[in-house]
């Protein structure tokens, strides 16, 4: 049943180095079949503890994980009009997967390249180096942009991400990443976070912490779902567990209904996704799992308005930009 072989380590918090921590939930990851907990540091911070260590991460991921991660020409649209708009220059995209946004990133005039810690298929020939971007050469590097989507939160030690992102930024470059919002209404007390893939997890002020901590500036954080999308489902029976005073699990819940929604091979065809969903679950649980799924939307629509969503994009600057010209625009 246990395919993969997992050591774990006990962590200090990576932002502050306390060690004072409460556990906030557990859970069980389908994929390696092992229990993981969730705790969180006084400085806001959230991680997996006891996390998987450096060596076990790649056993973290299935070889087809970012199979349905191909064919987003209009995302990756909407994330180059994060950037400078003005002209292109050097580009690094860090945890850049397959390559996608590199190729879409070269059709608009940048030069870019990009670097992840796995090697994974690619239908492309982009410039795409494997191996740790804390540590690996960059000779004579200086980017305008540098970008991390959807990658702070997978890494064990982001304070080297952001050291490292900070040395490599030109003066008048930006930093754009898109994370995981902890501190979102729901976030913390729902199953959304896929740990242990998701090893650390952020709040604005977290972010912000780390900027600060290794010379850069937020100029904008965007609550938004233009990028990626993040509903807190699960949140029915989390609120059912805490009112009866149980030890909080995620693993004991399942939205069996999402689930099927987001099987692709049925997806498109509601009729068939029906008679699925009425087939393998009971009446009662549709009912739950449909005033769940309720819940999720709202709450997630409800928060960003109130400017607190689950994922947030992040455009940060150097603190020398700000020092050499605070009122320089991106041209
Ligand atoms: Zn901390």
């Amino acid at each position: 049943m246990l395919p993969y072989s997992i050591a774990t380590e006990y962590m200090s918090c990576d932002l502050c180095g306390s060690n004072d921590q409460i556990l906030m939930y557990s859970k069980i990851d389908p994929i390696t079949g092992r229990e993981y907990h969730v705790v969180e540091c006084s400085c806001g911070m959230a991680f997996v503890n006891p996390m998987p260590t450096e060596a076990s991460i790649p056993a973290l991921y299935p070889e087809d994980y970012l199979k349905d991660k191909n064919d987003l020409s209009s995302l990756y649209g909407r994330m180059l009009e994060l950037l400078p708009q003005c002209k292109g220059g050097k580009l690094l995209d860090i945890g850049c997967g397959r390559g996608d946004f590199i190729r879409h990133a070269s059709k608009h005039g940048w030069d870019a390249e990009g670097v992840d810690l796995l090697a994974w298929d690619t239908p492309h020939n982009a410039p795409i180096r494997v191996g740790d971007f804390t540590t690996m050469d960059f000779p004579g590097a200086g980017y305008d942009a540098i970008t991390a989507w959807a990658l702070l939160e997978h890494v064990r030690k982001p304070s080297a991400f952001f050291e490292r992102v900070s040395r490599l930024l030109k003066d008048d470059g930006v930093f754009v990443f898109v994370v995981s919002n902890f501190g979102a209404p729901g976030m913390r007390h729902s199953c959304t976070e896929d740990i242990p893939r998701h090893l650390q997890l952020f709040t604005p002020k977290a972010i912000k912490s780390y900027l600060n901590k290794y010379g850069m500036i937020s100029r904008a954080i965007f609550h938004s779902d233009k990028i990626y999308s993040c509903y807190p489902f699960g949140l029915l029976r989390y609120g059912f567990q805490s009112l009866r005073k149980k030890e909080r699990h995620c693993s004991s819940y399942e939205n069996r209904s999402v689930a099927l929604l987001r099987n692709r091979q049925i997806r498109g065809n509601a009729l068939a996704w029906l008679v699925d969903v009425f087939r393998s679950i009971g009446p009662v649980d549709i009912f739950l799992d449909a005033v769940d799924l309720c819940l999720g939307v709202a709450l997630a629509n409800l928060s960003k308005i109130m400017k607190n969503y689950g994922v947030v994009t992040v455009v940060a600057i150097s603190n020398r930009q700000k020092k050499s010209n605070p009122r320089k625009e991106d041209c």
